[in-house]
């Protein structure tokens, strides 16, 4: 089988070839049809991520077909559609696994960092980390929504925001171009927060109520003038927008961070004191929830727009994602 890995930190990805690996007990073997290229993906490139052991194959966007079962999988059988995204297994001991916070599971296992991922024809997964796909999604639709889009979903559905509340999405990109469709969806009035007259368009068809081109307007003013947000989610990953949009938070307002940086968010305590403002981050979600982000993508119609490179084309694929430019969702074909 071919195999796109990354040999070491900061290295270029090669494709070599491999032997189709056998799933071992609690296992199965995924024959990969597309893999979703995210940002995330740069911590097993560039080796950002403690503990990685090269060569590396990184992907957490994983959609394909049981092929094969280890002993002791009883739930899954070949021929079944699954996903895999950024929640690769749970170890089911730890104080937040015994509370059945499994999102939260403090040795959590991630494909494409503590095991090969889905830049490859073949991949080995555990079971707990499998969500099945729907028939009416395909792979290259279902593979996004396994991180970015769960994300995305979980984290608003998780808001506290009700219908008809001012959600404002940060960021017109790979999580934002989702973020709008399912704050649409969801009944939200929502404010896309972007630049470029492209992106107002853009975000109208995605089902955006009202656009901030940030360029050129204060939006945090902006917010304010519509009543204040309820939430704001922030998709890019610029800290210093993150914390300009603080002040468009209305009363009880949160920002929650879902774009990765290393840069700091600046808040002072009387902008959180003042309307109880609150600040959080959120990460992906459990197989469990990739399903519900995958039937709700199905009844709703929600859907990512993607670019698609074939697996040889791994370094492009990468590079373009990485380039910031693609229209949103890299996904990589087998
Ligand atoms: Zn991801
Ligand atoms: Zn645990």
């Amino acid at each position: 089988m071919r195999v796109a890995q990354v040999p070491g930190p900061g290295e270029e990805f090669q494709i070599v070839e491999h032997e189709i690996p056998k799933p071992g007990a609690g296992k199965v073997r995924i024959k990969v049809q597309a893999c979703g290229v995210c940002h995330s993906d740069a911590l097993t490139k560039e080796g950002a991520w403690p503990g990685i052991q090269y060569p590396r194959v990184p992907g957490h966007e994983v959609a394909g077909v049981i092929d094969e079962v280890g002993d002791g999988v009883a739930a899954w059988k070949p021929g079944q559609r699954v996903g895999v995204g950024w929640h690769g297994g749970q170890d089911g001991t730890c104080r937040e696994c015994r509370r059945g916070d499994f999102r939260n599971c403090r040795n959590l296992k991630i494909p494409g960092i503590s095991y090969d991922g889905g830049y490859q024809e073949y991949m080995l997964a555990p079971m707990e980390a499998l969500a099945a796909i729907p028939d009416t999604l395909s792979d290259v639709e279902a593979a996004p929504l396994l991180c970015a889009g769960i994300t995305t979903y979980n984290a608003l559905r998780h808001s506290g925001a009700f219908p008809g509340d001012l959600v404002a999405v940060q960021g017109i990109g790979g999580l934002g171009h989702l973020g709008v469709q399912f704050a649409s969806k969801f009944g939200y009035r929502v404010v896309a927060i972007g630049h470029g007259l492209e992106n107002a368009q853009l975000a109208k068809r995605l089902g955006a109520n009202e656009y901030i081109d940030s360029k050129l307007t204060n939006a945090a003013e902006a917010l304010q003038k519509m009543g204040g947000a309820r939430v704001v989610i922030a998709t890019a990953p610029s800290s210093k927008a993150m914390s300009e949009l603080i002040e468009g938070l209305g009363p009880n307002g949160k920002l929650i961070v879902i774009g990765a940086t290393f840069d700091p968010i600046e808040v002072t305590p009387l902008q959180l004191i003042s309307g109880s403002r609150t600040i959080q981050g959120w990460a992906a979600g459990t197989p469990a929830d990739s399903e519900d982000t995958l039937r709700f993508a199905e009844l709703s119609g929600v859907r990512p727009m993607i670019e698609t490179y074939p697996l040889e084309k791994a370094a492009e694929a990468y590079a373009r994602m990485m380039s910031g430019k693609a229209q949103f969702r890299v996904v990589l074909t087998m």
